[in-house]
């Protein structure tokens, strides 16, 4: 009912030489009920990408498909979805019942339907306390939560979610991330979800689609994205502290990092430049290790522990069990990484290498 299908969909601003394209042919196929996050840094495209498949930004290539509908012509309103936006954009002078009731009034909805609809998203979002109250008067939790009722009430074949988190406090966010969960798992609804934020996107996907410039880097699962980054850039994006990244050069078990020699376990995919990825928690402190680190910095997260130094003139960092007795600054510790934990990438395209 409700798949979406992307299929090479371009956007460019302006005409002639003003012209700016900032989406270049993104391809994705979002079966029914699936909940999927577009995740990225500012400006990769990621509002204007929602947007066109809302219907509030023309479509300059390509053709977005909803439910099997091609949708590039259709107007907001007819393409049976539903948006919420981070400002909330509720009416200030209505009710929260009104709020949610407003925009299946316009559409001829009869009362009593109307009625049963907002009673039952009220009660979903545990708003129905609150029915009588204006948006004034509610926390920016509960303002979100009107908005999102508002959107629930209409039934629509697609959520759409435009940053909907970031007006709130980190705890409310956290909370607010699950009641989103929650609704998913009662609704069954698609969902299209734009965030720049990596937590959200990795807690609330069930599959991410990874941007950046206009285009898509990776489309995957959490577990996907995080545990075989197709590119450096997701490598680098996703995860916090993210990836080390070791730009050198491979020559069978040598790896060579800035004039410093790594052994390998195992010979490198190839020869040649080649990126070295090893995430953070996957290197330990081993008495027989064998990568010299130099020890600069520490800090005490509480249940572990990072410690930032040098393997010759590159940056690694290591995440330990908080209650290990850590190096210290000036020591020069021995580094143990298993051959299943190094991510290889080539050194000019940055695309993963299958070792
Ligand atoms: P994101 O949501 O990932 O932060 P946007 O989709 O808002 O990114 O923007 C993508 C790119 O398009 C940016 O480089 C931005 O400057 C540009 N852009 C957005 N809206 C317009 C516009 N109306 N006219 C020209 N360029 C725009």
């Amino acid at each position: 009912m409700g798949a979406i299908s992307l299929r090479q969909v371009e956007k460019t601003y302006g005409h002639g030489p003003k012209a700016v394209k900032v989406i270049h042919g993104v391809n994705a196929e979002i079966p029914d009920g699936e909940f999927i996050v577009i995740v990225g840094p500012s400006g990769c495209g990621k509002s204007t990408l929602l947007r066109m498949v809302a219907g509030l930004e023309e479509i300059t290539g390509g053709e977005i498909d909803i439910g099997g509908r091609v949708v590039n012509k259709l107007e907001p309103a007819e393409r049976d979805i539903a948006m919420v936006f981070q400002n909330y954009a509720l009416y200030p002078h209505m009710s929260v019942y009104d709020n949610m009731a407003y925009g299946l009034k316009i559409q001829k909805v009869p009362k009593a339907e109307i009625e049963v609809r907002v009673q039952k998203a009220a009660k979903i979002l545990e708003l129905g306390a609150l029915l009588d109250r204006t948006p004034r008067q509610l926390s920016g939790g509960q303002r979100q939560r009107v908005a999102m009722g508002r959107a629930i009430v209409r039934q629509p074949q697609v959520f759409l979610f435009d940053e909907p988190l970031s007006n709130l406090d980190a705890k409310l966010r956290a909370q607010t991330r699950l009641e989103i969960q929650k609704l998913h798992r009662e609704l069954g609804v698609t969902s299209l979800f734009v965030t720049h934020d990596q937590v959200e996107a990795m807690t609330l996907g069930q599959r991410l689609i990874v941007m950046n410039g206009g285009r898509i880097e990776q489309i995957g699962t959490p577990e996907a994205v995080y545990g075989q980054p197709a590119t450096t850039f997701v490598a680098s994006f996703i995860g916090s502290p993210p990836m080390n990244l070791l730009t050198g050069s491979a020559d069978g078990s040598r790896f060579t990092v800035g004039g410093q020699v790594l052994p390998l376990p195992s010979a490198a995919p190839r020869g040649g430049a080649l990126t070295l990825g090893v995430r953070p928690e996957h290197a330990s402190l081993h008495a027989d290790g064998a990568w010299p680190l130099q020890v600069e910095m520490l800090e005490m997260l509480g249940a572990e522990r990072l410690v930032y130094g040098r393997l010759g003139d590159a940056a690694f960092t290591l995440r330990i069990d908080g209650t290990l007795v850590p190096p210290r600054p000036g020591d020069t510790v021995r580094l143990h990484v298993p051959r299943e934990h190094m991510h290889w990438y080539d050194g000019s395209t940055g695309r993963r290498v299958e070792g």
